[in-house]
């Protein structure tokens, strides 16, 4: 097994960017955010939890979860909102760590937009902060998502702050189109390469 490196940073910092280019290395990588939504549909455990928490109008008819009902009962409760990422993130972080553990390259990456918030950073290795400025992040996600500045800012806003997260993170990669991006890339991955192999 190799080692555990999970990649993170707020929303607009880039981090699928940066992650995509571990993964073009040939990092095997892992998509925690996209694992999750699919666990939410296959995963036993997450559908008794999630039926028992929100009711049975959770599902739809043919077994898939329904997102727009979920949303519209957390998005302004953030007792239930903890309530569902209670059930989903243990689920998630254990079929992480299998994924992670099964894998023979020297290192494996996984990408979490809570990755500290979720606690799932406790089970890796490294972790990896990609950071860009505020108002860098906004512009990217207003192109991104077609959404408004106050939307980004928002939820910008209930994200912990970058501050707050590079005092956890073991690296930060600047993603601030300026300071060049490979070579940030390239030293780490060559680190975690040289740390399993020596
Ligand atoms: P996050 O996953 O952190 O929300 P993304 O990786 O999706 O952010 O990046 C947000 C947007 O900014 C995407 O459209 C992405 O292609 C673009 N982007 C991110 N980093 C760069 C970069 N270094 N150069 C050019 N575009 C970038």
């Amino acid at each position: 097994m190799g080692l555990k490196v999970g990649i993170t940073g707020g929303i607009g910092s880039g981090k699928s960017y940066v992650a995509r280019i571990f993964k073009a290395l040939g990092v095997p990588f892992y998509d925690a955010d996209t694992e999750a939504k699919k666990l939410m549909n296959t995963d036993g455990q997450i559908r008794s939890a999630l039926i028992k928490q929100f009711g049975e109008a959770v599902y739809l008819e043919d077994g898939q979860l329904n997102r727009a009902y979920l949303s519209s009962v957390v998005f302004t409760d953030e007792k239930r909102l903890q309530a569902l990422n209670a059930i989903v993130h243990p689920v998630v972080i254990q079929h992480g760590t299998d994924w992670a553990e099964a894998q023979s390259y020297p290192y494996s990456l996984k990408e979490a937009a809570l990755l500290f918030e979720s606690g799932s950073y406790k089970s890796l290795d490294y972790t990896i902060l990609v950071t860009a400025p505020l108002e860098m992040r906004i512009k990217r996600v207003v192109k991104r998502d077609a959404v408004s500045r106050e939307q980004v800012l928002d939820r910008i806003n209930k994200q912990m702050p970058d501050e707050k997260k590079s005092e956890i993170a073991d690296f930060v990669i600047v993603n601030d189109e300026n300071v060049p991006l490979l070579p940030q890339v390239l030293t780490l991955h060559q680190q975690f390469l040289r740390e399993r192999i020596a």
